[in-house]
């Protein structure tokens, strides 16, 4: 995978954002997920996949939809460095991408299938699951052939436990890094000290409230840090002491 697009659009005396530098690990069957709001001529969203040693990448004008009926388009864009993944803040006008950027999800995702994920996307039909703050469940990635610049996709919502109907995701405009909206970001307002809202999400309360353990919910919300420590989730449920307890269950009643 080349990063030599990414480097090209951008001089990096001018915008903080990060230079790459190629030493991490390739992962092919999961990794690191991120999604980025991008306030930039036009808003929308960057959907970013460890995928190969890089961050595959996809624009997503009306972002990314957890209801199954909204199958929203995702134009492929250059391959970024995995240093991107984290990065908040503003690129300068006048530079490419203009605007402030937020850090809108994180977390971890696994390929389905045996196939890896770059071999997935070489045909044009990627399945993932997502483990992220505000993004969960099984999703695709699927190519439209015949198209005009043959870099469109569209990104859809598997029907699962995870799904929604009107799911909105404009109702989730906080950044999962700093709890800041877009306009404090522009502003270059420091962090709140408390996240603008809490995720509602049942299962990480579960587990929160009945186990001494940190389950598999909220031990992968910190292990999108270490590939290593992912690897270690997907194994099943974690003890603090990082020792394997009882398999994760996904159906609702807590372990
Ligand atoms: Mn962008």
């Amino acid at each position: 995978m080349s990063l030599d697009e990414y480097k090209r659009k951008r001089d990096f005396r001018r915008t903080p954002e990060p230079e790459p530098s190629e030493t991490e690990p390739a992962h092919t069957h999961g990794g690191r997920f991120f999604v980025q709001r991008h306030d930039a001529s036009h808003l929308h969203y960057d959907f970013r996949l460890e995928l190969g040693g890089t961050l595959k990448s996809w624009a997503v004008p009306k972002g990314p939809s957890l209801d199954p009926a909204k199958k929203h388009f995702a134009a492929m864009v250059e391959d970024h460095p995995l240093d991107y993944g984290d990065f908040e803040g503003n690129i300068p006008k006048g530079e490419y991408g203009g605007g402030s950027v937020m850090l809108w999800d994180r977390g971890v995702f696994e390929i389905i299938g045996e196939e890896d994920g770059l071999a997935q996307i070489a045909r044009g039909d990627l399945k993932f699951r997502l483990h992220g703050e505000k993004l969960n469940g099984t999703w695709a990635l699927v190519f439209m052939k015949n198209r005009g610049k043959g870099n469109e996709w569209l990104i859809i919502k598997k029907q699962d436990e995870a799904a929604q109907t009107d799911w909105d995701v404009e109702a989730f405009a906080w950044s999962v890094k700093t709890g800041r909206t877009q306009e404090e970001i522009a502003a270059d307002l420091p962090a709140r000290s408390e996240p603008k809202k809490k995720v509602p999400t049942s299962k990480r309360q579960h587990c929160r409230a009945l186990s001494k353990h940190r389950c598999r919910a909220s031990f992968l919300r910190w292990a999108h840090r270490s590939p290593k420590l992912f690897q270690k989730a997907k194994a099943g449920c974690m003890r603090s002491s990082g020792t394997a307890c009882a398999p994760w269950r996904t159906s609702k009643t807590a372990h």
